[in-house]
C-alpha cells in the first residue's frame, strides 16, 4: 500500500471511529425528580442514553400521576372515582378502578400480616392527626393535639372487616369510616412503575418517598446502593447504606412528617392500640428480596408501630425480609440479617 493511501485510510478510519463514538449513546448518570405526586419527592436514576431515559421518565410520570389521583383521599378530580370518592360514598358500594380494588385488598391482607399494626381502615383517626399537623404547620403558635374524645369516637369506625372488596367494587360498610392508604400507596406505585420500566428494559433505581426499588445493575455490574438517612441529621448524612439488588427497601420515620406541641414532637405514624403517634423508634428500613415494594412499605410502617422487639419478630417470620431499626439514641438494631454495608 502506498504511504499516501495508508495515510488516507488511517484518516478515514480515525474519522469513522470518531463518528462511531459520536453514535454510541452516552451512558451518563441521569436523574428525573418529581415533586407533584404522593405528597413526596420521587427520583428516578438511570445510566441510559438520553432518549431512552426521557421515555422511561415520561412513562414513570404518567403512572405516578394517574395513581396519585386514584389514591388521593383529600381531593376529588373530574371524571375520576378515587379514594376520596369512596370515602365520601361510605355506606354504599362503589365501582372503582382495578388499581384501587387491588390496593384495598392488599391493605386488608397487610392488616393480617402486621397483626393490626397497619390498618388502612383507620382513616377517621388518621384524619384527626393529619389535621392537627397541618394546623400546626400553618400556625405553629397555636399547635394542638387532636381532642381525646374525638379520637375515641373516631376509633369506633376503623374496623377492617367493614371494608369489602368484590371484583372492582369497594364497600365501606360503616358510613362513618374512611380509608387512608398512606402506609402502602407509595410502595404500590413504585411497583407499578418498576414493572413498566422493567418491560422497557431500563436499569434504574427509583425512590418514591422512601420506597426504593431497583432493576438490573449500574454500568460495570455494580449494585445500586441506597442511603438510609440519619433520622437525627435532618436530611444530611446516612445512618447506613445498603445494596438494593433487584429488591425493595422501604423506610418509615417520624422525622419525615411531624409537628411540635409544647416542646414535644409528634410523628405521623399512629399506633392503633393507643391512637397516638408511635414512639420508641426514629426510623425503620425494611429490605425485601423477591417481595414487592408495597410489602416493604407495609412492613416498615408496621415495624415503626411495633418497635424493634415485636417488629423484629414480625420481620424474622417473613421470608426475604430484613430490617434496620434506628432508635432515637442513634443505636441501630438489625433483624433478619439486614445487609448493611
Ligand atoms: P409510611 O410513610 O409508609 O410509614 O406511612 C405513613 C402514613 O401511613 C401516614 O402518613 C398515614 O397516612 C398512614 N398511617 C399512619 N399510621 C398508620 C397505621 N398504623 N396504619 C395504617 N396507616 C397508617
Ligand atoms: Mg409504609
Amino acid at each position: 500500500m502506498k504511504k499516501s493511501t495508508a495515510r488516507t485510510l488511517a484518516a478515514l478510519l480515525a474519522a469513522a471511529f470518531l463518528f462511531a463514538c459520536a453514535c454510541v449513546p452516552e451512558r451518563e448518570k441521569r436523574t428525573a425528580t418529581f415533586f407533584d405526586y404522593f405528597d413526596t419527592v420521587i427520583t428516578l436514576v438511570s445510566y441510559s442514553d438520553k432518549a431512552a431515559f426521557d421515555e422511561a421518565a415520561a412513562a414513570a410520570e404518567e403512572i405516578f400521576s394517574s395513581l396519585n389521583k386514584l389514591f388521593d383521599i383529600y381531593h376529588e378530580y373530574d371524571n375520576v372515582v378515587n379514594l376520596a370518592a369512596v370515602n365520601r360514598m361510605a355506606g354504599e358500594r362503589t365501582e372503582v378502578d382495578p388499581a384501587i380494588a387491588e390496593l384495598v385488598s392488599a391493605g386488608k391482607e397487610y392488616f393480617e400480616l402486621t397483626r393490626g399494626a397497619v390498618n388502612i381502615a383507620m382513616g377517621a383517626v388518621l384524619r384527626l392527626w393529619h389535621d392537627a399537623r397541618i394546623n400546626a404547620e400553618e400556625d405553629p403558635e397555636h399547635a394542638s393535639l387532636p381532642d381525646e374524645a374525638a379520637l375515641a369516637e373516631a376509633a369506633k369506625h376503623c374496623s377492617i372487616d367493614d371494608v369489602i372488596v368484590e371484583g372492582n367494587t369497594v364497600l365501606l360498610r360503616d358510613p362513618e369510616m374512611s380509608l387512608d392508604v398512606g402506609a402502602i400507596a407509595k410502595g404500590y406505585a413504585a411497583d407499578r412503575v418498576a414493572e413498566k420500566l422493567g418491560e422497557m428494559g431500563v436499569s434504574f433505581m427509583l425512590n418514591c418517598g422512601g420506597a426504593v426499588l431497583t432493576n438490573g445493575k449500574k454500568p460495570g455490574g455494580e449494585d445500586w446502593i441506597a442511603g438510609i438517612a440519619d433520622p437525627a441529621a435532618a436530611g444530611e448524612g446516612f445512618a447506613a447504606k445498603v445494596a438494593v439488588d433487584s429488591a425493595a427497601l422501604s423506610t418509615s420515620g417520624s422525622y419525615l412528617r411531624s409537628f411540635t406541641v409544647d416542646g414535644k414532637t409528634y410523628g405521623h405514624i399512629i399506633d392503633p392500640a393507643t391512637l397516638r403517634p408511635a414512639e420508641g423508634t426514629a426510623s425503620v428500613s425494611v429490605l425485601c428480596v423477591g417481595i414487592s415494594a408495597m410489602t416493604a412499605d407495609a412492613l416498615s410502617t408496621a415495624c415503626f408501630v411495633l418497635g424493634a422487639g415485636i417488629g423484629g419478630e414480625l420481620i424474622e417470620g417473613v421470608e426475604g425480609a430484613s430490617a434496620l431499626f434506628v432508635l432515637p439514641s442513634g443505636e441501630k438494631i438489625a433483624s433478619g440479617g439486614f445487609p448493611e454495608r
